[in-house]
């Protein structure tokens, strides 16, 4: 599975704001944003005026990083999300949503969600009883989303549960820190969602 292997900081400063791609990191004044707040290359600091396909392109580009896609991966779910019921930006936030691996982050055992990818990959989660290591699954709701019992020893894990108590919860996620276990309860609603987006400019730029 192809992935990309640059630096994720370079990607905060391409779009000009946090996107909490590295964890506790992110939290702290090592955080590059904080000292070099201009898109990264030689002509970072002259950039012009954006242009409305430039605003669109960003926005697509900034979700498509907060959840750690690819191109082609994000565009699948656009097309999927468009064939559904309803507003296509809204469905798209959904599918997204549903991951396994964004649920893991959510849920607070991972610090982001390029942590909780690898740690999904590497088998230490169940769902509903059943081992599952496949970081782009889809939740349903009631679905119970648990750590597997000889990993609830691993300092990551334990790390990311005290840091998540500062990260806030979400409506559609009920989660048990000391059991290390959370249940789906229901699919989310875009209000609930705390996502910095415009998803309405993502849809204009693949309606072109
Ligand atoms: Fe982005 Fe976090 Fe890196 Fe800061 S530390 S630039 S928020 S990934």
């Amino acid at each position: 599975m192809a992935r990309y292997t640059g630096s994720v900081c370079r990607m905060c400063r391409r779009e000009g704001e946090k996107l909490f791609l590295k964890g506790t990191k992110c939290m702290t004044d090592k955080c590059p944003l904080e000292h070099r707040n201009f898109p990264p290359g030689q002509h970072g600091r002259r950039r012009g005026k954006i242009t409305e396909y430039g605003l669109r392109l960003r926005e697509k580009q900034k979700m498509k990083r907060i959840y750690g896609l690819l191109e082609t991966q994000f565009k699948n779910y656009f097309y999927k999300a468009s064939r559904m019921k309803g507003l296509t930006g809204e469905n798209l936030i959904i599918l997204l949503e549903r991951r396994l691996d964004n649920t893991v982050y959510r849920m607070g055992f991972a610090s982001s969600r390029r942590e909780a990818r690898q740690l999904v990959r590497h088998g230490h989660f169940r769902v509903n009883g059943r081992k599952v290591n496949i970081p782009s699954y889809q939740l349903r709701p009631n679905d119970v989303v648990e750590v597997r019992e000889k990993s609830k020893n691993l300092v990551r894990i334990k790390e990311s549960l005290e840091v998540a108590e500062h990260r806030g919860s979400v409506p559609w996620l009920e989660v048990d820190p000391e059991k290390m276990r959370g249940v789906f309860k229901e699919i989310p609603r875009r209000e609930d969602v705390p996502l910095p987006i415009n998803e309405s400019l993502i849809v204009e730029l693949y309606s072109k």
